[in-house]
């Protein structure tokens, strides 16, 4: 037993093979395990298997089947797989994805079943045996002792079947008597499927009156917080908030003024569920739907429609169909927390079909959903991005909602996956449509729509649109506010006259507003608040960023693309303003100027810090809902799941922030994340506004942003990707070398980018290695940070790579006390 490092030929069965690769279900081992398959057994990967270990059998999942042995376990002994315990619990392909996932982010299939399978999932199972055929009829000719004992019990347990444990127990040498039934046909082994779980009840307070006589002073406080945090809440969260105990709840029930009810955790978490009835489509949304019921095998969708367009209803309406013909759906959606309203209308349209599936489950949670996936019952998973790797059989379709969020990707650890390219392989290998909705695709997804990608080909690929708001509401115009020129009429506060002028009246006009301020970047942009001009790369068109190294005064303005550095200038060099200097601040400094400049505004801050706690998020908005508060600040986090009728104001601090981030897609995501946050107003009666602040007022992305011009932007940012080299038009890859020790860490990258050099010039290969470089940010919880970027042409069609990137080498120049990550596709190149 152990594990081989470069295994010989895989083969899809054990025919003709004579060792398996296993991963040993129990808790700690981390690697395949390598066993002897005997003559009478076929293997298939994704089979069920017992297999001894150590003093004792255990279950084990098949992973890969060889011919021969990995040359560095020839000396070792090596055991035979006792058993096939049960056969098909994946659906068929299953693991070829998982291999795929494997080769194509140069990771190890371990690191891929760690994504893709909950821990501990045979422990948890149960292993029966039961009858295959009627017995009487049978010949039990011949078979041994053993083998009869079996039979005789299994014909007098009343349901034909028993655990195998039970059977071990009762039978001596049972093994050997089970191997002969199954030979013969007559029994089957299998793994208990487990009926679906309860969902967890908890209790629930829900404030009925306050008109009650002979209320304690106490009880009215109870009931006062009670109804100030919305009148429901967990009888837990209750207790803990008003320090009371559950007799004193009780006793206020008796009186009438609350209700206690048991409900479901999850459900209540993402309000009420009522039963839900598909909506009249509007003219756009019906052709939309037509257009994808006529779709037949893989296809791919990319799905446009403005942010209310009515993209959840169509989603919705295509998988009815779909579920009719018994097969499965998948939905992707980027997080769980913030989008329940998303989960609710799954619910509500298909009840009890739901999964709901995501990394904040307990394990035992998990193992009971993902239990659930293999039954052959037709159902709709939700979930983030790992649940794409749910093993439901007989897919019909695969939904990623908001597919250009990040969230998709996994940075760490390893595997490096994005959910849309393992969406795309399974709706391929399931032969099912795939769609991707979004307000604002992403430019791979987009761009592939009007030109011929190499995996696709053209008459698979659909674009369709939503071009309008369901009630054709308008979206709220966009007011640019130069900030160069508030600066020249000696304006120096972070708020524009305009934005002012707008934040004084929102409280007279009973009216609410979102404060919006991009996340502060680790790394600090130096830029012109005269003229507007940001230092940038000659060489990589990405903003450079500010080091200031503590052995020498001079501060230091360095690309962490290609390492291309030069001296701060101490003056703008277009306009030579003195107010040349670094960019940022946080939501902290904007609190402080709010409360300064308008001290009787209610503000609510919203962001990663106000956030933290579980429930918070949607305390906060529940808060700013009832009406709380006039003003709600807060980063990112803002542009998500905020569907307010009253918000008319929207206030955007800094857009430049967010141009102006060291990454080649800097530009895509200030357009995304404006067009989401501008999306966030006139969602009522009133239009709104949106009052966008920037020392780039001209800048092209600015400009598509304020006409809401989606081609705009992607005809000029797609010349610049072309131009430069970057994805969609090349594949990134980027090496990520990390460690205690910098000296080593530099050493290192340097080593794997020589090398990698040489590699692409001796083998004449297409593409470019950049750095090494410090990453922006250098140093995370003490570990030092150094890059390696590959560039290289996108694979051709059918290929995986377009040349073979040789990660051993790259492994091998890395010490052990450091780390090598590759991510394939990076999306953080920070
Ligand atoms: P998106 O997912 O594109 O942001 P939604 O599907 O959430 O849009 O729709 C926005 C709002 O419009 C929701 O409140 C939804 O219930 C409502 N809606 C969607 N389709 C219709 C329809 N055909 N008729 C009436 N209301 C609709
Ligand atoms: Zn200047
Ligand atoms: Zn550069």
């Amino acid at each position: 037993m152990s594990t081989p490092k470069a295994p010989p030929t895989v083969i899809p069965t054990s025919k003709g093979a004579s060792f398996v690769e296993v991963l040993v279900d129990c808790p700690g081992t981390d690697k395949l395990f390598t066993y002897r398959i005997p003559s009478d057994l076929n293997i298939c990967p994704g089979d069920i298997l017992n297999v001894p270990f150590g003093a004792r059998q255990v279950g084990a999942i098949a992973m890969r089947c060889l011919s021969d042995l990995p040359p560095e376990l020839t000396t070792t002994r090596i055991l035979s797989v006792v058993d096939v315990v049960c056969r098909n619990l994946f659906p068929p392909g299953y693991w070829q994805i998982l291999e795929k996932v494997a080769a194509y982010y140069h990771t190890s299939l371990m690191a891929v079943i760690r994504v893709a399978l909950p821990p501990g999932l045979l422990q948890r199972s149960q292993r029966r045996i039961r009858l295959h055929t009627s017995i009487n009829s049978v010949d039990v000719h011949g078979l041994g002792t053993a083998a009869q004992d079996i039979l005789t019990l299994l014909q007098q347990s009343p349901t034909q079947d028993y655990t195998w444990q039970y059977l071990r127990r009762q039978v001596k040498k049972a093994q050997v008597g089970l191997r002969e039934l199954q030979q013969r046909g007559l029994v089957k082994s299998y793994l208990q499927t487990q009926a679906p779980t309860q969902p967890k009840q908890q209790q629930v307070v829900t404030f009925t009156t306050l008109n009650v006589p002979d209320l304690t002073k106490r009880q009215q406080e109870i009931l006062t917080l009670l109804n100030q945090e919305g009148g429901e809440l967990w009888a837990q969260d209750l207790l803990r908030l008003a320090h009371t105990s559950s007799n004193t709840l009780k006793k206020l029930a008796s009186k009438g003024c609350i209700t206690l009810q048991q409900q479901e955790r999850l459900r209540l978490e993402t309000s009420p569920i009522q039963p839900d009835q598909p909506r009249m489509l509007t003219p756009d949304q019906a052709k939309v739907l037509s257009q994808l019921n006529r779709l037949q095998g893989y296809a791919e969708v990319l799905l446009h429609g403005v942010t209310g367009s009515g993209k959840t209803e169509v989603y919705l309406q295509a998988i009815t169909p779909v579920l009719a013909r018994q097969q499965s759906v998948i939905v992707l959606v980027p997080e769980i927390g913030l989008t329940p309203q998303l989960t609710d209308r799954f619910r509500s349209r298909f009840g009890d079909r739901i999964r709901v599936y995501h990394s904040a489950l307990s394990d035992g949670e998990r193992y009971d959903t993902w239990r659930q996936f293999l039954t052959s019952t037709p159902q709709v998973v939700i979930g983030t991005r790992s649940a794409i790797f749910a093993p439901v059989a007989n897919m019909g379709l695969i939904v990623l909602d908001e597919e250009h969020d990040t969230g998709y990707k996994q940075d760490q650890p390893a595997p490096c996956y994005h959910a849309r390219t393992v969406a795309r392989w399974r709706a391929q290998q399931e032969d099912c449509p795939l769609i991707l909705g979004s307000a604002t695709p992403c430019l791979e997804s987009w761009s592939q729509t009007r030109r011929c990608e190499p995996h696709l080909s053209q008459s698979k690929v659909h674009y369709l649109q939503l071009p309008q708001r369901v009630n054709a509401r308008p979206m709220p115009p966009i007011e640019i506010v130069d900030m160069r020129l508030e600066l020249a009429n000696r304006n120096h506060s972070i708020f524009s006259r305009l934005l002012k002028k707008r934040l004084q009246e929102l409280q007279q006009k009973h009216q609410q507003g979102l404060l919006f301020m991009p996340r502060r970047g680790h790394s600090t942009f130096v830029s012109c608040r005269s003229c507007g001009y940001v230092a940038e790369c000659p060489h990589c068109s990405i903003s450079m960023t500010y080091h200031h190294s503590p052995d020498s005064r001079q501060t230091l303005l360095r690309c962490h693309y290609c390492n291309y550095t030069q001296p701060q200038p101490q003056a703008c060099p277009v306009c030579k303003s003195s107010y040349f200097r670094f960019f940022g601040s946080g939501t902290q400094r904007v609190m402080q100027e709010l409360d300064k400049t308008f001290p009787e505004l209610r503000v609510i801050r919203f962001d990663s810090d106000t956030t933290r706690r579980k429930g918070a998020h949607r305390q906060l908005l529940n808060q700013f809902a009832r009406g709380q508060a006039d003003l709600m600040v807060g980063t990112q986090m803002l542009t998500k799941g905020i569907d307010l009728p009253q918000v008319q104001l929207i206030g955007v601090l800094a857009a430049d922030s967010l141009l102006n981030i060291p990454d080649f897609r800097a530009s895509e995501r200030t357009f995304q994340t404006l067009l989401q946050v501008a999306g966030r107003a006139g969602r009522g009666e009133h239009p709104g506004q949106v009052i966008l602040q920037t020392y780039a007022p001209e800048h092209p992305v600015i400009q598509a942003v304020q006409q809401y011009s989606m081609n705009t932007f992607l005809i000029n940012e797609l010349k610049q990707r072309r131009e430069a080299n970057y994805p969609p038009f090349q594949q990134l890859i980027l090496l990520r070398i990390s460690g205690l020790n910098e000296t080593m860490v530099e050493n290192t990258a340097l080593d794997i980018a020589n090398y990698l050099k040489a590699y692409i010039q001796l083998h004449r290969y297409e593409g470019s290695i950049l750095g090494p470089a410090p990453a922006s940010i250098l140093r995370v919880a003490r570990r030092y940070y150094w890059h390696v970027l590959v560039k290289r042409p996108q694979a051709k069609l059918g290929q995986s790579e377009h040349w073979p990137f040789p990660r051993q080498e790259c492994q091998q120049r890395c010490p052990q006390n450091l780390r090598l990550q590759i991510d394939v596709d990076p999306l953080k190149l920070l």
